[in-house]
């Protein structure tokens, strides 16, 4: 699918709003804070962008942040759960504007970290670069994986398999799904006016993943850390645009 002009105006505006949301929560995290008040951090920035979540209602999920912390590496359920000094803690959220959808997501530390967990997110922020820096016309879509994957098992990580990026648009999960390893086969030509989320998932350890009995929280089976970094970003004439920005 490639959006219009007056489609990307919208997604900028909906990317935004994921930026401020970002912006706020990561003001927020400290020791003892609860992950229940990062979704109400998320709640206030949508109300008063006049956003909706996308995330809220997805399947059922009850809230408007995934907050996922150290070994888990995706779809945690905010509520009691106190961050603590060291914790690495996942970020992942979205926003709605004039029907058009933004999703990211980052990993911080909570307070001072582990110099394995400082290394962990460090590489994982820089593997979604390396993706982004492929996402030019032209370019196959599944070298933003294959570079993703050098990056991230280069460092001496591994990348998860079951979960991945996706396009996105008029919903937050579009086809083409954006796997973050080579898939074995080159995939779609990018084109001026395609939006992806690009989302890298490291873990420590093992790719494995493992379900909680929630069955939402995604954590590593070997227990070991993870990260995850977002953006959703256009292809345009001149190279990616990150819309999830400031
Ligand atoms: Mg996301
Ligand atoms: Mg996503």
């Amino acid at each position: 699918m490639r959006r219009s002009a007056d489609e990307l105006k919208k997604m900028r505006r909906a990317g935004r709003v994921v930026a401020e949301i970002h912006e706020a929560i990561r003001a927020g995290i400290r020791p003892g804070v609860t992950t229940a008040e990062l979704d109400r951090i998320s709640r206030e920035v949508l109300e008063r962008r006049g956003a909706t979540s996308n995330f809220l209602g997805y399947h059922g999920f009850p809230a408007t942040v995934c907050t996922s912390p150290n070994d888990m590496i995706v779809h945690g359920i905010p509520g009691p759960y106190r961050l603590r000094e060291g914790d690495l803690i996942s970020i992942d959220c979205g926003a709605i504007v004039e029907g058009y959808h933004g999703d990211a997501a980052f990993s911080v530390g909570v307070g001072s970290v582990s110099p394995e967990a400082a290394r962990l997110m460090e590489v994982t922020e820089r593997s979604l670069w390396a993706g982004i820096a492929k996402m030019n016309p032209g370019t196959r879509l599944n070298e933003i994986g294959r570079a993703v994957q050098a990056v991230a098992e280069g460092a001496g990580f591994s990348v998860v398999r079951e979960y991945v990026g996706h396009a996105i648009g008029t919903a937050m999960h579009e086809q083409p799904q954006v796997p973050n390893y080579w898939p074995g086969t080159p995939g779609p030509l990018l084109r001026p006016g395609m939006v992806f989320a690009v989302e890298p998932m490291v873990n420590a350890g093992t790719a494995e993943t493992r379900v909680l009995d929630d069955n939402w929280s995604v954590v590593t089976a070997d227990g070991k850390l993870s990260a995850h970094f977002e953006h959703t970003i256009a292809i345009t004439e001149d190279g990616p645009e990150v819309l999830t920005v400031l």
